[in-house]
């Protein structure tokens, strides 16, 4: 049976409890309303270690004054019922209060990562990730933490942190899951109506064209970027970027460079009010599906 938990301290005990019994610890962080791309987390985390833990917490302090916090789908109970079945060991589901105590006064600031992209659209967007997944990793301790590569750059940032901090975390990096068409899962995609979700595969258009060039041979950043562009600004109600950058520093490229062998594509862009992003890594992911 999956354990729930809302105390530090008896979660702390049990994550404890496991590695005291030669235990692998694997740990999950969302914000719930899950779907099947959390759950193929779960199942990677299920696979490589012995015992593990799902937390659910939508966090305040990763939203924008005018974001979605308040309307955030919150589905605690559906959320164990999947993660049950699945032999998830433990799920970890804290109040705000828990996790930002009154008083409490440390973020955790990262640099020129969390600039670009996302970074300078969604101001202190990643000093909240960075600031609450050290907060749970400092709860859960020793482990392997798995995030989705859906979420590219808050990839590319808690792998620095755990680096940064000596966290003693195994950051693994799992594929984005998608639907059959090709839209990226995402607990956002419900809000979407059903007039919006053709539109909404305008995103994965844009990668797959800017992937057949790529595989065509070509380099020039401007072509990419240019034609994955054009598809998503004909259906999205507004493009926040689409940039490409080398994968690991995250270090924009501008539309006269050319590009090496591995190379990020990475989007985002609203539907009415609901913000969508995408992002694969030519010469690395594969073409993104369409069984339609
Ligand atoms: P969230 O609940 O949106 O904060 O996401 C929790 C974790 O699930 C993050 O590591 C996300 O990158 C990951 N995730 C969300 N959607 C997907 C997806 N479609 N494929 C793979 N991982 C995902």
């Amino acid at each position: 049976v999956t354990q729930v938990f809302s105390d530090l301290a008896t979660f702390r005990a049990a994550c404890d409890s496991a590695r005291s019994t030669q235990k692998s610890v694997g740990f999950v962080p969302t914000m719930g309303a899950l779907h099947h791309g959390h759950a193929t987390l779960a199942q990677t985390a299920k696979s490589e270690c012995d015992w593990v833990a799902v937390s659910i917490f939508v966090n305040p302090t990763q939203f924008g004054p005018n974001e979605d916090f308040d309307r955030y789908p919150r589905t605690l109970e559906a959320d164990v019922r999947i993660l049950e079945p699945m032999g998830v060991d433990a799920v970890f589901a804290p109040s705000a209060s828990l996790v930002y105590p009154l008083g409490d006064q440390t973020r955790v600031h990262v640099g020129s990562l969390a600039e670009p992209f996302c970074g300078g659209f969604r101001p202190g967007h990643f000093e909240g990730v960075a600031t609450v997944v050290s907060k749970l990793l400092g709860i859960v301790g020793k482990c392997s933490a798995y995030f989705g590569r859906k979420d590219y750059q808050q990839l590319q940032i808690i792998k620095r942190v755990v680096t940064d901090l000596f966290l003693p975390v195994n950051v693994v990096g799992v594929p984005t899951v998608r639907e059959p068409d090709g839209l990226a899962l995402s607990s956002r995609n419900r809000y979407l109506k059903p007039e919006d979700r053709q539109q909404a595969l305008s995103l994965v258009r844009g990668l797959r064209a800017a992937f057949d060039l790529f595989e065509q041979g070509e380099r020039n950043v401007g072509n990419l970027r240019q034609a994955s562009c054009k598809l998503v600004e004909r259906d999205m109600t507004k493009v926040d970027y689409v940039q490409l950058a080398d994968p690991d520093s995250l270090e924009v490229y501008q539309d006269n460079q050319s590009a090496g062998s591995r190379l990020l594509i990475a989007m985002a862009a609203y539907l009415g009010t609901t913000r969508l992003i995408d992002n694969i890594v030519l010469g690395e992911d594969p073409r993104p599906k369409e069984s339609i």
